[in-house]
C-alpha cells in the first residue's frame, strides 16, 4: 500500500514537473521569437517594398502580377523546402476614368467625392442625374417597392457606433454596399449610392465589392460610395424637403473584363516528424485599387512571410509542415482561398491548423479560434504564455475569409485579432498606405503569429 502511494506521489510530481518544464521551454522560445521580430524583423521592410514599389494590386491588374513575382522571389530567398505558384482564375474589373459626382439645385452645383464599387457597371456615358431616395437598410427599399423607380437610392445606414468590435459594426452595415444595387435595381431604381463603411466622419469614400447576384441584365444599375461627411450632408438636404429641391449626378466608366489568371504564392518548410500534417499561415496578396493596400492586407502578407523567416532564423525545425500561403483575389470573391482548398482536397492533404492575418497591422490583442471544444480547451492552456505580450483575447469564432474553405470538424482555424478601432478609418481607401502602419505594432503581430504557430507545431491538435 505504502509502495503504491509512493509511486503515485512520484508520478504526480514528475508529470507536473514535466508540464512545468514544457511551459518554461515554451516561454523561453516565445521570448526569442518576439526578440528577433522586434530587433531584426523583416516585415516592415517587406511592407515598404510591397506598398511603395509594387503599389495597389487588384486581381488581374499589373500590380497583382508584380506582387506575385515579388513575393515568390522573396520567399525563395528564405531557403524554404520549396516555393511555388498555384494558378487561380480571377475576375478582372477596372475602374476606368476618375468618377465624378455633384448635387444640382437652383442654387448651383456642389461637387461630391465618389468612388465606384468593385464589380459595378458604368453609368451612361454622360452620367446619371436623378432624384434621391434615402434609406437606412435593404428592407426599407423592399417596403418602398416601386416608389424608388427612376430614382437613385441612397443607402445611409451607418456602421453602428456602439459595437466595441468594429468588424461587427461592419458586418451589420455592409449588406447595403454588397447587395444595395441589386435590391434597388429590382424595383426600377436607376442608381445606388452608399454611405462609406467606416465609423469615422471624413471626406474619404471607401470602395469594396458589390454583387448583382442573379438579377436580369436590364435591372443592373451603377453603384458607388460617398464619404460619411457627404452622406450626412446629403441626408440634411433631404430633410429640408420641398425647401431644397435637388438632384444627384454621378458618372463612372468602370467595367468588368473577361476573367484572367493570377496565383496563390506558396512556400513551405517540410515537417521533420509529421510532414503530412500541414499548418498554414497566410494573408491575401491582392488589394483594392485605391491606396496601397497597406493594412488590407499587405500587413497580413508580410507578417505571414515573417513567421517562416523567424523559424528559419531561430533554427526552429518544425515537426509538422509549415506553409505560408499568400492568397490571390480575396477582395473580389475569394477565388484564391477556394482554389487552395480544392487543390488541398484533391491531393488529400491534411490541414490541421490555418491562421490568417487580415484585420490590419495594428497592436495584436489575441486570436479568435474556430474549432471544437477539445481543441479549444487545449488552446486555452497556452493563454498564460501570451500574458507578457499583452495578448488577452483567446475568443471562440474567427479565422479569415481565405482559410474558411479549409474548415473540417477536427481542425483549427484562427485569425490574429489586432486592435480593431482604426482599421475602418483606412479600409478600402486611398489612405490605406504604408505610412499608416506602425513598425512595432506590425512586428508584434508577426511575433504573436509565429509564437502560436510554434505551439501548434510542438503539440499538434486533438491530443
Ligand atoms: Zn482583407
Amino acid at each position: 500500500m505504502k509502495k503504491i502511494l509512493l509511486i503515485g506521489i512520484i508520478t504526480f510530481f514528475s508529470t507536473n514537473l514535466s508540464a512545468q518544464t514544457e511551459t518554461n521551454i515554451d516561454s523561453v522560445k516565445i521570448r526569442k521569437i518576439y526578440t528577433e521580430a522586434l530587433t531584426n524583423g523583416r516585415s516592415y521592410q517587406w511592407l515598404n517594398y510591397l506598398t511603395k514599389k509594387v503599389g495597389h494590386r487588384l486581381a488581374g491588374s499589373e500590380g497583382d502580377k508584380n506582387a506575385v513575382a515579388w513575393a515568390k522571389v522573396e520567399l525563395e530567398k528564405l531557403g524554404l523546402t520549396k516555393v511555388w505558384l498555384q494558378p487561380v482564375t480571377v475576375p478582372h474589373w477596372v475602374r476606368g476614368e476618375k468618377e465624378e459626382a455633384h448635387i444640382e439645385s437652383e442654387f448651383g452645383k456642389f461637387n461630391i467625392d465618389i468612388r465606384a464599387l468593385g464589380g459595378s457597371i458604368a453609368t451612361p456615358k454622360g452620367g446619371l442625374l436623378a432624384e434621391v431616395v434615402e434609406v437606412k437598410s435593404l428592407k426599407e427599399v423592399e417596403e418602398l417597392g416601386d416608389k424608388v423607380k427612376g430614382k437613385i437610392v441612397f443607402y445611409n445606414g451607418a456602421m453602428p457606433a456602439d459595437k466595441i468590435e468594429t468588424f461587427r459594426a461592419y458586418g451589420a452595415a455592409v449588406g447595403q454596399r454588397v447587395n444595395g444595387a441589386s435590391v434597388a435595381g429590382k424595383f426600377g431604381a436607376v442608381g445606388a449610392i452608399v454611405r462609406s463603411m467606416t465609423t469615422k466622419i471624413d471626406n474619404v469614400p471607401h470602395t469594396g465589392t458589390m454583387r448583382y447576384g442573379d438579377i436580369d441584365e436590364n435591372q443592373k444599375i451603377p453603384t458607388a460610395a460617398i464619404s460619411t461627411s457627404s452622406a450626412d450632408m446629403l441626408s440634411k438636404l433631404i430633410e429640408q424637403g420641398d425647401k431644397m429641391k435637388f438632384k444627384f449626378y454621378f458618372k463612372q466608366s468602370c467595367k468588368n473584363l473577361p476573367d484572367t489568371q493570377s496565383f496563390n504564392v506558396i512556400g513551405e518548410i517540410e515537417g521533420l516528424n509529421y510532414p503530412n500534417e500541414i499548418i498554414v499561415v497566410g494573408g491575401h496578396l491582392d488589394s483594392w485599387d485605391l491606396g496601397e493596400g497597406a493594412h488590407d492586407d499587405g500587413s497580413g502578407v508580410v507578417q505571414s512571410m515573417e513567421v517562416l523567416r523567424l523559424f528559419k532564423e531561430l533554427k526552429i525545425k518544425p515537426k509538422r509542415t509549415l506553409r505560408v500561403v499568400l492568397f490571390a483575389n480575396e477582395e473580389f470573391g475569394l477565388s484564391g482561398g477556394t482554389a487552395y482548398a480544392s487543390a488541398a482536397e484533391n491531393k488529400k492533404e491534411k490541414h490541421i491548423v490555418a491562421l490568417e492575418s487580415d484585420s490590419g497591422g495594428f497592436t495584436p490583442r489575441g486570436f479568435g479560434f474556430t474549432c471544437n471544444d477539445k481543441n479549444y480547451s487545449q488552446i486555452l492552456k497556452w493563454k498564460q504564455l501570451f500574458e507578457p505580450y499583452n495578448l488577452h483575447i483567446f475568443a471562440r469564432g474567427g479565422g479569415g475569409a481565405d482559410i474558411g474553405p479549409l474548415k473540417k470538424d477536427d481542425n483549427v482555424l484562427l485569425g490574429l485579432r489586432p486592435d480593431s478601432q482604426r482599421y475602418f478609418d483606412y479600409h478600402h481607401t486611398e489612405t490605406d498606405v504604408f505610412e499608416m502602419v506602425n513598425k512595432r505594432e506590425l512586428e508584434l503581430g508577426a511575433a504573436s503569429m509565429a509564437s502560436i504557430i510554434y505551439l501548434f507545431d510542438q503539440y499538434g491538435i486533438n491530443n
